[in-house]
């Protein structure tokens, strides 16, 4: 089936959604905008977008092999891709292998300890508070989701954090953290949604520890646009 185009539904800050004939299926296009600090540090890494699209379906399709529903329906173009229309669950899913960013501040501890099991934590998804951090009793509370679905959620974002980690390693990343966030379709499924990438996941070289995702830009490193391309490379063998 051809998806068209038609009106704008939303812009976000690293994409825009657009309607298309059928009812269940919108489209994402992603942006080359970088924010950080929420929304307080803006710019620009050319050609994230169509890095972040593609990598974003590498990874989703591997993970519907390996059993985990997402939204992905097709790879319409470098930077847009058909997914299911689906709400999203206003909670962002952080799972943590190593120690970095808001938990090495939030705690007082350096940065690249190594936990014995991963950690999950969950961000109430909301520009206007800074998207605070929410435990699973106040989502019920807030009806955000109910106890169902915030079991299976958990139970998705280990299993995908299990899965991610295997990819990386294979290509010699560290998996150190990454946040996922799930929505319903319209039948009342909960499918993996939003992306996966180097916006999303702190992604470190295993040797030499390098920093290979949005640190390079939130910590003005320089790099970033190369450290995109060179974990797309690595995954795909042609970027
Ligand atoms: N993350 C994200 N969007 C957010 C907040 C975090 O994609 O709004 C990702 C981030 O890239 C990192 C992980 O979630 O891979 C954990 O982020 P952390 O809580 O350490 O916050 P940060 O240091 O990015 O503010």
């Amino acid at each position: 089936m051809a998806y068209e185009k038609k009106e704008q539904l939303y812009e976000g800050k690293a994409k825009k959604v657009y309607a298309t004939q059928d009812p269940n299926v919108v489209i994402v296009s992603y942006k080359d905008d970088a924010t950080a600090f929420n929304g307080l540090k803006k710019g620009t890494i050319t050609g994230k977008g169509a890095i972040n699209n593609r990598m974003t379906n590498n990874l989703m399709r591997r993970l519907e092999a390996k059993g985990v529903p997402t939204h992905l329906v097709e790879e319409l173009s470098d930077r847009e891709t058909a997914v299911k229309k689906v709400s999203i669950v206003p909670l962002e899913v952080i799972i943590r292998n190593l120690s970095a960013g808001s938990f090495a501040k939030r705690y007082g501890v350096e940065e690249g300890i190594v936990f014995d099991a991963p950690t999950i934590e969950f961000s109430y998804k909301n520009d206007d508070l800074g998207d605070p951090l929410i435990n699973t009793y106040h989502a019920l509370a807030l009806k955000l989701a109910t106890a169902e679905e915030i079991a299976l959620i958990k139970n998705y974002a280990f299993t995908v954090n299990e899965l991610l980690k295997g990819f990386m390693k294979e290509i010699g990343i560290d998996l150190v953290d990454f946040k996922l966030e799930f929505g319903r379709t319209a039948d009342g499924q909960i499918v993996l949604a939003d992306e996966i990438s180097p916006d999303t996941c702190r992604l470190w070289d295993e040797k030499t520890h390098e920093k290979l995702d949005k640190d390079r830009f939130r910590r003005d490193l320089g790099g970033a646009e190369e450290a995109y391309e060179e974990v797309m490379r690595r995954l795909t063998g042609v970027e």
